[in-house]
């Protein structure tokens, strides 16, 4: 008797849920034109430019990427976005491996395409976040491609933070102490970018492993304190 009550319960409840989740969660296409104008407003709110390149070869994950994208970028405070200003965020429908446009002048092979970031197929939250992060330090910090660099203050601070020490570089058999990834070590660029990603994506992960290692926490604290402005995720 107890159990068939349970039982019932659990349907009844499956039922409620599920008619909620059709009055309040329409499919389709309307809800897919309602994220796109929620993303169009987001760009436009930070005075950002969102275009689609390759389009001929559109495929129907096409839009799905753009939405992750774009849940991803809303994670980011609106101060941080402030080195997004002005500048594009291409959503190439081909497969490859995005990357960030920082000074067309500088870069062979971005002819025609504006500061920004290109994410291509299959996009995924990693990569959008390590794009953005180039921005962020190459533009923010660095001044590299755009004058306004709004976060120049912290680039005595990256510098050492960020710098590979040459004892990193040696043992490459296993990520070394003070890095989170083995692309981490490439250099100090990818350094910033890898954090960055990982402060935001796998903060878990981050503050576990920074228990036992100075250089960690000195990254982790550096994002939290001057990027994120005390927010952690
Ligand atoms: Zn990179």
């Amino acid at each position: 008797m107890k159990n068939h009550f349970g039982l019932t319960l659990v349907i009844l409840g499956f039922l409620i849920s599920s008619s909620l989740m059709i009055l309040f969660n329409p499919q389709g296409a309307t809800a897919n034109q309602n994220n796109l104008e929620k993303f169009e407003d987001w760009a436009k709110k930070h005075e950002i430019t969102i275009k689609t390149i390759n389009e001929n070869s559109l495929e129907s994950s096409q839009a799905q990427g753009m939405m992750l994208a774009a849940n991803t970028l809303y994670q980011i405070p609106d101060e941080l976005l402030e080195n997004m200003n002005g500048k594009t965020i291409y959503f190439d429908n081909q497969y490859g491996r995005s990357f960030s446009v920082i000074s067309p002048e500088l870069q062979s092979d971005v002819e025609g395409l504006e500061p920004g970031i290109v994410l291509k197929q299959e996009i995924t939250s990693y990569e959008t976040l390590h794009e953005l992060a180039h921005i962020i330090d190459y533009h923010g910090i660095q001044g590299i491609g755009d004058s306004e660099n709004i976060l120049n203050h912290l680039q005595t601070q990256r510098d050492e933070i960020f710098e590979i020490n040459n004892e990193a570089r040696q043992n490459l058999d296993e990520i070394p102490l003070g890095y989170i990834s083995e692309y981490s070590v490439t250099d100090e660029n990818e350094n910033f970018a890898e954090h960055f990603t990982y402060y935001v994506l796998y903060s878990d992960e981050f503050q576990k492993r920074m228990e036992n290692d100075s250089l960690l926490k000195s990254k982790y604290e550096f994002f939290r304190d001057y990027i994120f402005n005390g927010i952690e995720y």
